[in-house]
């Protein structure tokens, strides 16, 4: 089911279960009002027929001639018919209206011996209501008692029963009308929300179908591709913009990729190419021993080569969860320096190495001392293999509040402000150091790079261009609980 479909199929329910609950409540309220109407007129009008009684002690007497009957109408405008007869139905006056006979003849009998109060009546297409008058000296087994002749004579009776009412076809023709129009009205309302919600949320929606076909439209190849932009100010706008970014930064990180293998095949294909030469060109006739032993020299250099390329790559592509570390440990490094120095001593380029005298207090690190080497000698080789061999190479210390680390420092060309940010990138050689000669293929700070990061550390960069560089091994201070 579309989105737009379930929102409208629940706002439709609900709106379905309001219409219905409010018209069952009006047509409730308007019959409950109606019917107390009824009630109170057909009271009323009882009150006028008892005013023209004449209530003896022992008599009751209709005397309507002393008094002029009016009676409300109905607020349907139904006329109030009356009749007034003896305890035994004996019709003695009525009112004069056509339907007067048709209430009298649809009397309920046993309404003289009622003595509970008047209730309404709904029987035989009429609202009625009796109200028996009694002598107040005649017990209630005498009100059938023989009448006397002077009684009869006089018109007066022990007791008379009232009654009056009005029809019920306009009350139940209102009731129906009502429950009509209720339901019509609220089919009515209910359908104008439909078409209504249906427009505002397949409008509010459009911009989700759009995203969604521009999204399915797109190959694993069109990464410059975007979603149509979605001004809108709200949460719609924001998923676009999400969206969109996502694309970004997945666009530079596929090129960043694919640059990566250009960089790689190129990086492979020297050593073979050399390879495959030399062979090629060995084979081409009867070659003495030496220059067969000069050949495989060759293939062996290239092979290490290969093979040291290969090794960087599998470094740099294996993640630091797969690498499987051991726990950083604390690393006093005025001790780490002394110890690497000695290792140095037997390099070639030692001569060139100055090694800062180390702090008279111990600065302790959280690390790994072999990552630490590594990364030390990939930043000296650097320095030693770019700067002029008559210049010297300072190895020291640095340190702040919460880190500290060893710097390497050389006075050769320097990094252009453009590059320093990308040396750290695979494959990444300057133009000077591409001029310069110097053997290199781009690997060596990024794989500082990430031992650094593997010691939760980084590497910084100062540098003029032509003045000299500086690279700071930034470590984590180590603290007892870490
Ligand atoms: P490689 O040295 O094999 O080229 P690196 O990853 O070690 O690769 O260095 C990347 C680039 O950074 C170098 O090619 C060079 O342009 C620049 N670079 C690194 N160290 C220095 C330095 N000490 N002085 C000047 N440039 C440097």
């Amino acid at each position: 089911m579309s989105l737009t479909n379930r929102l409208l199929t629940y706002l439709l329910s609900l709106l379905a279960v309001v219409l219905v609950g409010f018209s069952v409540g009006i047509y409730f309220f308007v019959g409950h009002y109606l019917h107390q109407d009824v009630d109170e007129r057909l009271s009323s009008a009882l009150n006028i027929l008892t005013g023209s009684l004449d209530i003896e002690a022992d008599s009751v007497e209709w005397e309507p001639a002393d008094r002029t009957l009016v009676f409300s109408q109905g607020l349907l405008g139904e006329n109030v018919s009356w009749y007034i007869a003896d305890v035994d139905g004996g019709l003695i006056d009525r009112s004069q209206s056509p339907e007067s006979d048709q209430f009298f003849n649809q009397r309920v009998p046993g309404a003289a011996d009622s003595t509970a109060e008047e209730t309404l009546i709904a029987s035989g297409g009429w609202y009625r209501k009796h109200r028996r008058i009694k002598a107040p000296q005649i017990a209630e087994n005498q009100i059938r008692r023989p009448r006397t002749a002077e009684e009869i004579e006089k018109g007066e009776y022990p007791a008379l029963v009232l009654t009056t009412g009005m029809p019920q076809a306009e009350t139940r023709h209102a009731r129906q009308t009502l429950l009509l129009a209720l339901a019509g009205l609220s089919t009515g309302l209910w359908l104008v929300c439909f078409a209504i919600g249906r427009w505002i949320c397949r409008r509010a929606l459009r911009p989700v179908s759009r995203m969604a076909q521009a999204a399915s439209e797109m190959g694993s190849r069109d990464l410059h591709q975007r979603l149509p932009p979605v001004p809108s100010g709200d949460e719609l706008q924001a998923m676009n913009e999400a969206f969109n970014g996502l694309l970004d930064r997945l666009e530079v990180s596929f090129q960043q990729q694919r640059r990566f293998t250009g960089d790689v095949s190129h990086q492979l294909r020297t050593p073979l190419t050399i390879i495959q030469g030399h062979a090629e060109v060995a084979l081409r006739r009867e070659r003495s021993v030496a220059e067969y032993q000069e050949v495989l020299q060759t293939i062996c250099q290239q092979v290490t080569r290969l093979n040291q390329l290969v090794e960087s790559l599998l470094f740099l592509a294996r993640s630091d969860s797969d690498a499987a570390l051991p726990p950083l440990e604390p690393l006093d490094l005025g001790n780490w320096l002394t110890d690497f120095e000695q290792t140095w001593k037997t390099s070639t380029q030692h001569a060139r190495v100055h090694f800062e005298t180390p702090p008279s207090d111990s600065i302790v690190v959280a690390a790994r001392p072999e990552m630490l080497t590594e990364i030390v000698k990939n930043l000296l080789d650097n320095s030693i293999k770019y700067s002029p061999s008559d210049s010297p190479v300072i190895l020291g210390f640095t340190e702040t509040a919460g880190q500290a680390g060893i710097f390497v420092e050389d006075h050769g060309p320097g990094i252009a402000p453009a590059d320093r940010s990308r040396i750290f990138q695979p494959f990444f050689r300057a133009e000077s150091a591409r001029g310069s000669g110097a053997d290199g293929i781009g690997l060596g700070l990024s794989i500082a790079n990430r031992l650094a990061g593997a010691m939760q550390g980084s590497i910084d960069v100062e540098s003029e261009p032509n003045r000299g560089s500086r690279f700071l091994v930034w470590l984590r201070r180590w603290q007892t609980n870490s």
